[in-house]
């Protein structure tokens, strides 16, 4: 069997530098192999004109360029666009292109499925396959792009996809700097979200490597109802969680935390629950996005009405909270938030809970 070289991408630009140092070939070669691969997107060796011939076939042979290829795009008609993509060893994974009016927004996966369990989602349900690579995170980007249409490009990154990110720190740092690398894509720090559903210890780390907005997927003001929900708050429950994000230095208004609310019906959607989230946020530079929960086969949530929404809402705004209500992008062809998972595995899931698996019978939160 022919053994798979290493993939170019999995090298963040210093550590290509150090890499290429170690074959007797100067910095400024590293930084030209960045600007053909990321801003350029271009992954054909022989198209690498400043190269030399000797060099793009020594490279050729030492590097592997493409991690991923696009298998499929879905349109939503909210305009969403989710990608699935295949790695060299078969994995399947998926990333969601959000368009505004004034912002593209992709989202990319960190893990194939989640070893988190988290009970609405749709990825959790999958259990966790593997991490993803650099190089498969950075993937993501340049196959999405790829097919984007005319004119369109991606401005902002949110690591919100399938998998925990902080649980892939060490693939996930290299793809953000890269990111960051005013030479590869050079996307501005501000406009790439790192969302957590509350690893503690990683917290601290990831924003002292880079200086990225931190998300966190909230989805309860209590232990009891957070705890069903999010399991991994039995080990790290709120009063861990928000006393790590109170200690994190330089936040402000201006540089706030954005925390994730999943607004379920019965579950977490009552004036008590809003007053609660106002209590246990205060003095914290926060920004709160609520969406309704998107209802899908493997979890047994439900958003609530329009009224009970706007009531939640209210009492949010009347207390100073900065906070949106957001729809839900996407749902039309699963890539809404929570129900990235692959058909195959939905379909899986599905046999399972016909014929009766005691394993797959769903939890009822506490309300
Ligand atoms: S919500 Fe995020 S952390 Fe929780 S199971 Fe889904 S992908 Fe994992």
């Amino acid at each position: 069997m022919t053994e798979l070289r290493p993939n170019i991408k999995d090298f963040e630009p210093a550590a290509l530098r150090e890499r290429l140092k170690q074959e007797g070939l100067p910095g400024y070669r590293a930084d030209q192999i960045v600007g053909w691969l990321y801003a350029r997107g271009v992954e054909d060796w022989e198209e690498m004109t400043d190269l030399g011939q000797d060099l793009r076939r020594t490279l050729a042979d030492m590097f592997e360029t493409r991690a991923l290829e696009l298998e499929t795009v879905q349109h939503s008609i909210d305009g969403t666009s989710k990608g699935t993509l295949r790695a060299r060893d078969g994995a399947v994974l998926e990333a969601v292109v959000i368009p505004e009016e004034d912002r593209t927004t992709l989202c990319v996966s960190t893990q194939v499925g989640c070893p988190l369990a988290c009970s609405f989602c749709a990825t959790g349900a999958m259990g966790l396959t593997r991490n993803l690579t650099t190089g498969e995170i950075l993937d993501q980007f340049i196959r999405m792009r790829e097919a984007l249409p005319e004119g369109r490009s991606i401005t902002n990154l949110v690591f919100m996809g399938m998998g925990e990110p902080l649980l892939n720190l060490p693939n996930v740092i290299p793809a953000v700097r890269t990111l960051v690398d005013p030479k590869a894509f050079g996307i501005a720090p501000r406009r790439v979200t790192v969302s957590t559903s509350g690893v503690v210890p990683r917290i601290a780390e990831l924003l002292e490597e880079v200086p990225v907005n931190l998300a966190v997927s909230l989805h309860a003001a209590t232990d009891e109802v957070r705890d069903v929900l999010v399991p991994l708050n039995k080990k790290f429950p709120l009063s861990e969680l928000l006393g790590a994000l109170r200690k994190l230095p330089r936040l402000s208004r201006r540089h706030p935390i954005f925390f994730e609310y999943t607004l379920m019906e019965g579950v977490n959607d009552s004036v008590a629950d809003a007053r609660r989230l106002l209590k246990i946020l205060a003095g914290i530079p926060a920004k709160l996005n609520v969406i309704p929960m998107n209802a899908h086969p493997d979890a047994p949530y439900r958003p609530p009405s329009a009224e009970v929404a706007s009531r939640f809402m209210g009492v949010l705004v009347r207390g100073g909270m900065v906070s949106t209500l957001r729809r839900a992008r996407g749902s039309d062809i699963d890539a809404a938030c929570g129900q990235l998972a692959l058909r195959e595995a939905h379909d899986q899931l599905s046999r399972k809970a016909e014929i009766g698996d005691p394993t797959e019978a769903p939890t009822k939160p506490a309300a």
